[in-house]
């Protein structure tokens, strides 16, 4: 068996300048088991505080209450300072309220001078070390608790706050935005929540609210409807939204002063609120007031509210500004569309007035023979076309902007292939490419056939342009209930990396100094193509040319049915 395992001495250490007194305590612990004390003994407040930052710290202090550089309860107020972790025992005169007020002021226990002896003191000494170590114990454990509900409450108010931030995410326009908001919001951090924006331009109604209980969420927006028809209130919505400043109302049942605020919210059962501003920067657009029936809101409350009011302000912000930019694209798209209305006569009667100038000229020179039209005039007109084209993508994106419906009827692809081909077969032998159509029978569907021509002249006109003088072929036929069209080149041809973004708006794979253009041709294509059911595609290798196909289901897709 091994022996009992000595336990080690407890650390005493005595403040006491009185040598009588230190002699009587000194006694009384030599009296005490062997080895069970240890005793240190310091005279001066001064030097017990010195001889406590040193290690190993005394395991308890006995302390004289009348030193010479300190009295009363200040040599304690010192040591407690300065080793908060050392329990005090104090040791008074007879007069033991003295004691009583030490044991107010931190310390352990107190010890009349004239009743020291051993069985008191060792007790007095162990009970004070055990107290302190528990009191430390649950001192810990009541921050180490109340940490970790602040922990928890930090975490649940970030969650409450990325709640928010996705809701107003969920759509751009704004009441459906502050909706998802409120909904965010009830019933995790309050009863109800109702969001209302100043400027709501008289559509809809103007609070935005939810309800824990959804059949009371009208009545909420009623009552709060009211209290803002009431002339003169200090506080609630009105009040919030002309000072910009919140106002946190814990508990209106409590509140003495009677108020058309207080009575509404109590009607409605729910005492506590908060009603916060719904800002951007310093700009009130709004307020939005929150609600409680079983807790009482707090300043802690009143931070989270004012953030949720921060990121609404943000959701009708943005709103707004898409608003503004959808109407500013619009305004845009109809100025496109009269701008290029309006430019496409005068220049169709610039085209034909040329045309007769360089027919009146030619016949000046010599009358009737087939000399070519002088090349000025010709040059002239070529720019003219050009402009003409132009024109037409202009209305072609307008179109498109503005979502035109389709003039559905029944065409032969062939047909239209063929005089797109005829108007364009004498620009392209400019280029030196000779235009070719293969069309066998007829390729019937049901389709636009204004837009189909733009895509035949789009594609023909590009596969001239980057077709390097070569022949152009342009083939029509029917593949089940589709039409497929192709148009061939043997031109410059494009990389597999230009491909994927040619058909987008502004797209180029060339220079705007060897080849002009806006980069709208093909995307224009793919949105008639689209708005038809089509697809369009192309194969192509660098050097060698490139293929662009069009696949076109011949029916028009069925109409939704109305429900
Ligand atoms: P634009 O012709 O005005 O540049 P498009 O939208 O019609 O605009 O064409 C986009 C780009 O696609 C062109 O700039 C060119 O780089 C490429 N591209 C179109 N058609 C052809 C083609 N047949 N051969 C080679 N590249 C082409």
């Amino acid at each position: 068996m091994s022996p009992p395992q000595q336990q080690p001495a407890t650390r005493v250490l005595l403040v006491e300048d009185n040598p009588g007194d230190a002699d009587l305590v000194t006694l009384a612990l030599g009296e005490a088991e062997a080895g069970a004390f240890e005793l240190e003994q310091v005279a001066r407040i001064s030097d017990a505080l010195e001889r406590v930052r040193v290690s190993p710290a005394p395991a308890v202090i006995l302390l004289d209450l009348t030193l010479p550089d300190a009295f009363g309860l200040e040599g304690l107020r010192q040591l407690g300072e300065a080793a908060p972790h050392v329990p005090v025992v104090v040791l008074t005169g007879t007069d033991g309220s003295l004691g009583a007020a030490a044991l107010q002021a931190g310390a352990q226990d107190y010890l009349l001078k004239g009743a020291v002896e051993v069985a008191v003191l060792t007790r007095a000494l162990r009970y004070a070390i055990e107290r302190h170590a528990h009191a430390s114990r649950a001192r810990l454990l009541a921050e180490e608790r109340a940490a970790r509900a602040a922990a928890e409450g930090a975490r649940e108010r970030m969650s409450l706050l990325a709640a928010a931030s996705t809701a107003v995410t969920h759509s751009l326009e704004d009441r459906h935005a502050l909706a998802s908001l409120a909904s965010a919001v009830v019933p995790r951090f309050a009863d109800w929540c109702a969001i209302r924006r100043n400027d709501t331009d008289g559509e809809g109604p103007e609070w935005v609210t939810a309800h824990r209980d959804e059949a009371r969420a009208a009545g909420v927006a009623a009552s709060l409807d009211a209290i803002l028809a009431t002339p003169g209130s200090s506080c609630g919505p009105a009040a919030v939204v002309a000072s910009g400043r919140a106002e946190l109302h814990q508990d209106m049942a409590s509140n003495s002063t009677p108020s058309p605020w207080r009575a509404m919210l109590e009607e409605l059962g729910t005492p506590s609120a908060i009603v916060v501003p719904v800002c951007l920067a310093q700009d009130v657009l709004g307020v939005m007031v929150l609600a409680a029936s079983d807790r009482r809101f707090g300043p802690d409350d009143l931070d989270i509210a004012e953030e949720i009011g921060r990121r609404a302000g943000i959701a009708i912000a943005n709103c707004r500004l898409y608003r503004e930019a959808r109407l500013a694209v619009a305004a845009r798209d109809e100025f496109l569309n009269v701008a290029a209305h309006e430019l496409r006569t005068p220049v169709t009667v610039l085209q034909l007035k040329l045309q007769q100038v360089a027919l009146k000229q030619q016949a000046s020179i010599c009358g009737t023979c087939d000399r070519a039209v002088p090349a000025d005039y010709s040059g002239a007109a070529r720019q003219i076309s050009r402009l003409g084209q132009l024109i037409e993508s202009l209305l072609d994106v307008s179109r498109i902007a503005s979502g035109a419906k389709l003039e559905r009827e029944d065409v032969d692809l062939c047909d239209l292939a063929r005089d797109a081909v005829n108007r364009l077969r004498e620009l392209a032998s400019r280029s030196g490419s000779a235009v070719v159509l293969r069309c066998g029978e007829p390729v019937r569907g049901t389709w636009d056939r204004l837009a189909l021509d733009r895509v035949f002249v789009n594609l023909i006109l590009n596969a001239v342009k980057f077709g390097a003088g070569r022949s152009v072929e342009v083939r029509v036929g029917n593949a089940g209930d589709q039409a497929v069209i192709e148009v061939e080149d043997h031109g410059i041809g494009i990389s597999a990396s230009d491909i994927g973004r040619i058909f987008a708006q502004f797209e180029r794979a060339v220079s705007t100094r060897h080849f002009g253009g806006m980069g709208l041709g093909l995307y224009i294509t793919r949105c008639l193509v689209e708005q038809q059911s089509g697809k369009i595609s192309v194969t192509s290798e660098p050097g060698h040319g490139s293929v662009f196909m069009v696949r076109l289901p011949r029916a028009a897709p069925a109409a939704p049915k109305e429900t």
